[in-house]
């Protein structure tokens, strides 16, 4: 595959490149807030699952709008993977499944509580669909966990989703959470994939709620919850945003847009720092030289 194909195909891949966001993802927020505004009045934000760091990079822009003084932000991203750093943006390296990682954000906050919490967690997927929406909902409950520890009253909670077949019962234990819950599809989330970004707004913890580092979703049986009778059926919104007008993610596009001038390869905004096929380039590289 030459260096063209996947700018060819993939038009957020390249306008990501061209723009210098660090991965088409950015795209996926941008149109995220173009319909439900989430950035409105936010200066303090935690980006869960954040590596390469596209999102910390639309934040770090968006939240400065906010304000003159750069000093009122505070945006801490987290994730497993190392990420380059980004100026403005505190991270830490960790599992956000894990206490000792929800310890250290809430530490960072030093009391005051985040206006937004983003995580677009993905676990590595092993085509089982099952599994994989399992171990998704997983992060999504790890990160809704975390986000009852620093989120203000009344703040918002973007995530994202895979829409399997057991999504009706995530939808009810956020709206435990949240007074709005919508579940939405930007134009730049390809529609072979079934992620989506559930937005939760107004957050409103349930009477004589108290964050625990025990995940108190997790731990509920399986078997309380009836998700088609009772007060938990809840159907969730869903609608499609960024402009109609924006390109389509499954469509190829010519390396020429109408009305742009021609066409010109760019290297990625910012290469993984330590991708895990590393160790395998490297071997391979010895091997070549031992045969010259
Ligand atoms: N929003 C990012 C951006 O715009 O650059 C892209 C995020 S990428 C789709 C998903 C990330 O989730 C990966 O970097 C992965 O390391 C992270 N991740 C998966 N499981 C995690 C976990 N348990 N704790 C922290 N990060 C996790």
């Amino acid at each position: 595959m030459g260096k063209t194909s996947k700018d060819k195909r993939d038009i957020y891949y390249r306008l990501a490149k061209e723009e210098g966001w660090r991965a088409r993802s950015a795209f996926k927020l941008l149109q995220i807030n173009e319909e439900y505004d989430i950035f409105n009045g936010v200066l303090r934000a935690v980006d869960l699952c954040a590596a390469p760091g596209s999102w910390s990079q639309v934040l770090t822009k968006k939240l400065r709008q906010n304000t003159d003084n750069e000093e009122d932000v505070k945006i801490v991203a987290v994730d497993l993977q190392a990420m380059a750093s980004l100026p403005g943006v505190k991270q830490i390296q960790g599992d956000i499944t894990k206490v000792s990682t929800a310890n250290e954000i809430i530490k960072e906050f030093e009391g005051l509580k985040a206006d937004l919490v983003v995580c677009d967690g993905a676990p590595d997927v092993t085509g089982l669909h099952d599994i994989d929406e399992y171990v998704q909902s997983q992060l999504l409950l790890a990160a809704l966990n975390i986000t009852t520890h620093v989120l203000k009253t009344g703040g918002v909670f973007v995530a994202k989703i895979f829409r399997g077949k057991d999504v009706t019962l995530l939808y009810s234990q956020l709206k435990l959470f949240f007074e709005f819950v919508t579940v939405s599809k930007p134009r730049s989330s390809r529609n072979s994939s079934i992620e989506a970004f559930v937005i939760c707004q107004n957050f409103k913890p349930p009477e004589g709620y108290t964050p625990t580092m025990v995940n108190p979703l997790l731990d509920h049986k399986y078997c309380d919850f009836n998700q088609f009778t009772g007060p938990n059926r809840f159907i969730v919104p869903f609608n499609a945003c960024g402009d109609l007008s924006a390109y389509d993610s499954d469509t190829s596009y010519p390396l020429v847009l109408e009305g742009q001038s021609s066409y010109e390869y760019k290297d990625p905004v910012q290469s993984p720092i330590d991708p895990p096929y590393k160790d395998i380039l490297e071997k391979t590289k010895c091997m070549q030289i031992k045969k010259q």
